[in-house]
């Protein structure tokens, strides 16, 4: 994983925890063998009360309820526009949204245009030098065509010299295939 801030251990946000695969993933490669020395810190976020008890059930049955319980894995009912409530300026290494609904859930809940891009402007108020935040857009929904617009717009503007913006797509897949956008911090 990619480190730019100078705390011990990294910081690592998941925007949007849904279903916890993404969660998951963070956490094993954080803590590969489970222990908790190298401090790092995992910060889920969700505004569903069942996507943060789903992302609970899938981290116990990996065995990584003690780092909950210690602490170093916090799972947050709240949406994602307040990130920079929750970790210092300069501190977050790297932030992941996987935007869209709840894969099973309610297709209505749905992350929107105008909250998606104040958590992405609050995740680069905490964002560190080197650090990374990887958006995966869907859109194949309504509300997540002119999510993609708008974010694809706003990172455009972005000024080019503190940030790369990055926008990458599959070129060989039907339909409406999911596209990642990411931006890092240069300095
Ligand atoms: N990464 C997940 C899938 C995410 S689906 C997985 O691995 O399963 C998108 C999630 O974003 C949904 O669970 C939805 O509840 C959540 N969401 C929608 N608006 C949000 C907001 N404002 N803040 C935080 N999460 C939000």
């Amino acid at each position: 994983l990619p480190k730019g801030s100078d705390s011990p251990g990294c910081t690592v946000i998941d925007a949007t925890c849904g279903g916890g695969h993404d969660t998951l993933f963070l956490a094993t490669s954080l803590w590969p063998d489970h222990s908790d020395a190298d401090g790092h810190r995992l910060l889920a976020f969700d505004v569903q009360e069942k996507a943060i008890e789903l992302t609970r059930n899938r981290l116990a049955g990996a065995n990584f309820s003690h780092l909950i319980d210690r602490g170093h894995i916090r799972l947050i009912s709240d949406s994602h526009e307040n990130i920079s409530e929750y970790v210092d300026t300069n501190l977050a290494d790297i932030i992941v949204f996987n935007l869209g609904y709840l894969p099973g859930g309610n297709k209505s809940l749905t992350t929107m245009p105008e909250s998606t891009i104040k958590a992405v402007q609050s995740a680069l108020h905490i964002l560190s030098k080197d650090g990374l935040i990887c958006i995966t857009i869907y859109s194949g929904h309504p509300a997540g065509a002119q999510e993609k617009e708008t974010l694809l717009q706003f990172a455009e503007g972005l000024d080019s010299s503190k940030y790369h913006a990055s926008y990458i797509r599959m070129i060989n897949q039907y339909g409406n295939p999911p596209e990642i956008l990411l931006i890092t911090r240069k300095n």
